[in-house]
């Protein structure tokens, strides 16, 4: 027997009816590219969207066709989150941080047919757009008055006049909720990227879990800031679950540094802000020496790679910033955990909720998680043992755009099929999993493995270390070991005597890099990770100096 329920597709559009409907007048921000401040809200949001939604009509765009964009955070990219999903076209949001010529090897695998783009990246259109074939119309994203008169871009046209040309009335399709809505391809540091492309279901379920207040807890009483660039896993869904909350949203444009998203946080009075750990140093690199404080801001979501402890400790002594550790990836739409105490461990010693903050969290209803080992077993969840980690559940890729790479499933007994995340982690029996490496950058010495992650957050929290990379080099009777290299903060002093010192009584004395290595940068990739297969590359013929 059926359940007699209405039966209503969970679709994009949606989201943002509700917004219009019931929060049309919550307030969105953005810095805009020129520099300037822009304000609007839900209502008006809705109205471009449907602009948006005609003026791909108009072009003949056919439903699921892809449209792409090369975009900072802020309110044109929005109505296109919008438009182009509502009206039944995918989403393709492109990394803007990537090679020009992986640019272009993307937007022909995912045979872009409109290409919408910030007057940032007008050089680098102009240098990729003879190699896109499949883009028929360039989009700038900027006023008819700022387009340039001769970019050698055929067809270009100004975002303004492409919608200002077109009605703001539109009846959003309905259509099946497992349509594809959007795209986005991982970084591709082994190999080509790989797209995973999600459904109008699988962003909106993610959007209701992404708001629980064991998430995200995002509410109507919020000011929220995506630091987390919308051209990487949707901001991580923040975008959808604005709208179905009715948070204020505040869009820094691409404007990173530490001073303009210390402005911006300030002056829109924002409550809750997420980002990477990279972009969070700058934040606190320029807020230390001024002495600043926040008047509002409460809780961050930081994710994307390791949280070291030591900004975990920044933000929640000097600042009262509830810092929220979150772990997810591309593949994953991206939320995976969040880690929030529970009740049992409110009345614990600070040292000890820190141990529980540390970890990467637990599972939001909806993601399935569980360690296995080389055998594929099940292994114990007892927060000790170390297994590969695999997740299933409604916004977790089944497989990549256009099949590549084959079936990336691994099946269980009953049949189920987990996706392996290249991650190694514990699970303990309160459910906190914590990552201890990706499988690819464990260190493996004598037979034991060494997490790079636990070896990095070590050094990062001497003041002298502004960024921190470990990596195992070979060795004769080990197999490998570690050594980090280490970025020192500008002005700061540190010798390798005295950082191999500091991690006495940190780690286990076999867990001791063999050597530090100065260097004046390390390589990041187009999420703004360290890009470790570079830097091996970049100390190929480095040698350790006991040998
Ligand atoms: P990529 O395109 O590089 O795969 P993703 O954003 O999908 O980019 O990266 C996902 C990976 O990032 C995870 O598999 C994990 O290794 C790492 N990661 C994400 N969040 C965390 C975290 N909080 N702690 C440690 N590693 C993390």
């Amino acid at each position: 027997m059926l359940g007699l329920m209405q039966s209503q597709p969970l679709l994009i559009s949606s989201l943002l009816e509700f917004a219009e409907r019931h929060h049309g007048d919550g307030e969105i921000v953005s810095r805009r590219v020129e520099g300037d401040i822009h304000r609007y809200t839900y209502k008006d949001v809705a109205a471009r969207a449907r602009r948006v939604a005609n003026a791909l009509d108009d072009l003949k765009l056919a439903f699921s066709d892809r449209v792409a964009t090369l975009a900072w955070n802020g309110y044109r990219h929005l109505e296109l989150y919008f438009g182009v999903s509502g009206s039944g076209r995918v989403l393709h949001t492109i990394n803007p941080r990537l090679h020009p010529e992986q640019i272009a090897w993307i937007a022909n695998h995912a045979e872009d047919q409109v290409l919408c783009f910030d007057m940032t990246f007008l050089s680098l259109i102009q240098a990729v757009h003879a190699k896109c074939a499949t883009v028929k119309h360039w989009i700038a994203l900027c006023d008819a008055d700022k387009l340039p008169a001769d970019s050698g871009i055929p067809n270009l046209t100004s975002y303004e006049a492409w919608i200002g040309a077109q009605s703001s009335d539109y009846a959003w399709p309905e259509f099946d909720e497992n349509s594809a809505s959007s795209m986005c391809y991982t970084s591709g540091t082994t190999g080509n990227p790989k797209a995973a492309l999600y459904s109008h279901r699988s962003t909106t379920l993610h959007a209701y879990a992404a708001a629980l207040p064991d998430v995200m807890c995002l509410s109507a009483r919020d000011s929220v800031l995506p630091v987390v660039p919308m051209f990487h896993v949707n901001a991580w869904g923040l975008p959808y679950s604005a709208a179905l909350t009715g948070c204020k949203l505040v869009f820094p444009g691409p404007a990173l540094d530490g001073k303009s998203v210390y402005d911006l946080i300030e002056a829109e009075q924002v409550t809750f802000a997420a980002g990477v750990p990279t972009v969070w140093q700058m934040l606190l690199t320029h807020m230390k020496p001024a002495g600043l404080k926040f008047s509002r801001l409460n809780r961050t979501v930081i994710g994307g790679s390791a949280c070291p402890p030591a900004m975990i400790t920044a933000f929640q002594e000097d600042y009262g910033v509830e810092v929220l550790h979150a772990w997810g990836m591309t593949e994953m739409s991206p939320l995976g955990t969040l880690c929030t105490l529970k009740n049992k461990h409110l009345a614990l010693p600070k040292d000890e909720q820190m141990k529980i903050r540390l970890k990467q969290g637990r599972a939001i209803y909806g993601v399935d998680m569980k360690i296995v080992g080389e055998d594929g077993q099940e292994l114990p969840r007892d927060g000790k043992t170390y297994g590969d980690l695999l997740v299933r559940g409604p916004w977790i890729v089944r497989e990549y755009f256009k099949g590549e790479g084959g079936d990336p499933l691994v099946k269980d007994a009953n049949g189920h099929g987990w996706f392996p995340t290249g991650d190694v982690a514990t699970i303990d029996a309160d459910g906190y999993m914590q990552i201890t490496d990706r499988s690819k950058d464990v260190i493996k010495s004598g037979g034991e493995w060494i997490s790079s992650i636990d070896i990095e957050n070590i050094a990062v929290a001497h003041p002298a270390v502004a960024m921190a990379a470990c990596i195992g080099v070979k060795h004769p009777k080990w197999d490998e070991r570690p050594i980090i290299a280490v970025v020192k903060r500008p002005g700061a002093e540190v010798t390798r005597e005295e950082l191999l010192k500091f991690y006495e009584g940190k780690t286990a004395k076999w867990q001791i890099p063999d050597d530090v290595v100065f260097v004046d940068a390390i390589p990041l990739g187009a999420t703004g990770k360290i890009l470790k297969t570079r830097l091996r590359e970049q100390l190929k013929d480095y040698k350790l100096p006991q040998l």
